[in-house]
Order: C-alpha cells, then sequence, then structure tokens
C-alpha cells in the first residue's frame, strides 16, 4: 500500500456543520469551539461563512466569531461567495478566504445565482485583491463527482473547471462531493487523472458521508496521491439536497483510521474526543461519528 507518514485536516465544522445544522449555537459557545478545536492542534479551521446572513442565518455572527478567535495559534478561514462577503472578511481580520463555485451549472445557479464561468470571473477578481491583501485562499469547487440536479459530474467539465482556477492564480483546490455521492473508483480516476495533469496544485478533497462512503472515498484519494482532507467534528452538518442526511465526514473516525494506519495528522486525539463530548453536550443529540457512536453505546465513561 502507498501510504504517506502525514495528512493535513482542515477542521470545517464550525463553518459546513454549523450552517446545516437545525439547532443554531450561541456566538459564545461557537468561539469556545473553535478555541477548543485549536488547542487540538489542527493548521487550519474554517471557521465561518461571510455569504449574507438571509440564506444562512445560523453564521450571522461571522464578524464577532473571527474577531474573538484570530490570535489563536491557527490559521482562520471563512467561506466567501463574493465582494461583499469578501469587505466583511477582510474587516473581520480572518486569515484566509474559501472562494467558493460550482462544477455545475444547475447547483450554481441555484445556490450561486450565476453560472460557473461567471463564478470563475468574480473570483478572478477577488483572488486579486486576496494577493494584495495578503490574504490566503483557496478555491472550493462543489458538485465535483456530482450534482443533485445533473447526475454525475463529466470528468472533462471537472478539468476544465480546474484549469481555468489554476490560470487565474489559484494554488490551493479544494474538490467537494457536495451530495455524497462519489464512490471510492470514480475518486480514484478523477484524483488521479488530476494530479496527473496539474502535478503542482495541493487538491483538498471534501466529502460527506451520506451514503457511509466518505472513509473509502479518503482511502481511495490517498491511493492517488492526495494528502489533505475537510472533515467536521461529530459529523455536524447535512446535506440540504438529502434531507436527513448525515453531514461531512466525522473529524473522529478519520483521525482514529489515520492513527491506526500511522499515519500523523498533528491533532492530539484525547484532545478531540473531549471537544466531542463538548458538541454533543451543545446538541443534546448523538453524533454522526461512528466512535463516539461505539464508545458512547458501549463505555461511554471513556469520554469525559
Ligand atoms: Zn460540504
Amino acid at each position: 500500500m502507498n501510504l504517506p507518514k502525514k495528512l493535513k485536516i482542515i477542521e470545517i465544522g464550525p463553518r459546513d456543520g454549523l450552517q446545516n445544522e437545525k439547532k443554531n449555537l450561541d456566538t459564545d459557545k461557537k468561539i469556545e469551539l473553535i478555541k477548543q478545536l485549536s488547542a487540538c492542534g489542527f493548521e487550519e479551521i474554517e471557521a465561518t461563512s461571510f455569504v449574507h446572513p438571509k440564506w444562512i442565518p445560523n453564521l450571522a455572527d461571522a464578524e464577532a466569531v473571527i474577531s474573538q478567535t484570530k490570535d489563536l495559534p491557527v490559521k482562520l478561514f471563512a467561506l466567501v461567495p463574493n465582494k461583499h462577503g469578501y469587505e466583511r472578511a477582510i474587516i473581520s481580520g480572518v486569515h484566509g478566504a474559501t472562494f467558493v463555485l460550482s462544477a455545475t451549472d444547475s447547483h450554481s445557479l441555484k445556490n450561486l445565482n450565476r453560472t460557473t464561468e461567471e463564478s470563475i470571473r468574480e473570483i478572478e477578481s477577488l483572488m486579486s485583491r486576496a494577493k494584495q491583501d495578503d490574504l490566503l485562499a483557496r478555491a472550493s469547487v462543489s458538485t465535483v463527482f456530482g450534482c443533485p440536479f445533473e447526475g454525475r459530474t463529466n470528468l472533462e467539465r471537472v478539468l476544465k473547471v480546474v484549469n481555468d482556477l489554476v490560470k487565474i492564480g489559484f494554488e490551493r483546490i479544494g474538490l467537494c462531493d457536495t451530495v455524497g455521492i462519489a464512490n471510492p473508483d470514480q475518486t480514484f480516476e478523477y484524483m488521479s487523472k488530476l494530479k496527473k495533469e496539474f502535478a503542482e496544485i495541493e487538491f483538498e478533497l471534501h466529502f460527506h458521508n451520506t451514503y457511509g462512503r466518505g472513509l473509502a472515498n479518503v482511502y481511495a484519494g490517498i491511493q492517488a496521491g492526495i494528502y489533505s482532507y475537510d472533515s467536521s467534528i461529530g459529523g455536524l452538518g447535512g446535506c440540504p439536497y438529502a434531507p436527513g442526511a448525515t453531514g461531512n465526514i466525522s473529524t473522529e473516525d478519520l483521525i482514529d483510521m489515520l492513527h491506526s494506519m500511522k499515519i500523523e495528522t498533528g491533532v492530539d486525539f484525547n484532545k478531540l474526543l473531549k471537544v466531542s463530548k463538548m458538541v454533543n453536550t451543545y446538541f443534546n443529540k448523538p453524533l454522526d461519528s461512528q466512535l463516539w457512536r461505539t464508545n458512547y453505546n458501549s463505555c461511554s465513561q471513556q469520554i469525559v
């Protein structure tokens, strides 16, 4: 097996997780969550989103969250959809922006009210500003493997979108299985091809665990040479296109699997479990993490 020594995990629970949870957390709890996650040793946390609060009311307190967490020893990213979001992000003092677009026009029009091509033009101007402002930047492409409206996304289409992003200066590109319908075979095929075509780009994979394929997809991604992954504490979140679906892959399950394979993540697993317990208390519901569920059911006293 072809395994790396170390993998990078970007904790995105405070953004992708919280934005899709029915229950909204108080700002103080969000800040405490980010502080505790930072103490676990993550290099980067996606902390919030500067999408208009009308669309994501849960993250309307983005400025307050960033202003009280930006001095932690961790790079904080926030999702930035457009110019207005960019202005808010810069003022807040966030360290990095995640610029979003969709690989398919149907999802793009529904989600961002613009085509993929229009998104790329918008992001191009934001990217040049990010360079001037010394802001870290990554692109995040939705519906890379499948779209709720168009079905499986064509690989040629993904290659074109990635090529356009490379041309406008991105060195980090996140590829998202927004609906959770990728499978390991497709992940390996798409990522091997992308890695071959764009060897210099740092690809970051983002899986939702809708059909329980998330960790298998990570493993396929590793085999294709991809060493950066998004995940969410407690598997928080959901999918707006699949009511009742689970959220992102759980950080606990991912890190437990990697550590058992002797792949380092830089994350203190025992501290992480304490954060899990805190999240469980916040939401007062079982977390979407197999590891947490197993511990909770059989020996909950282990998690204190
Ligand atoms: Zn997501």
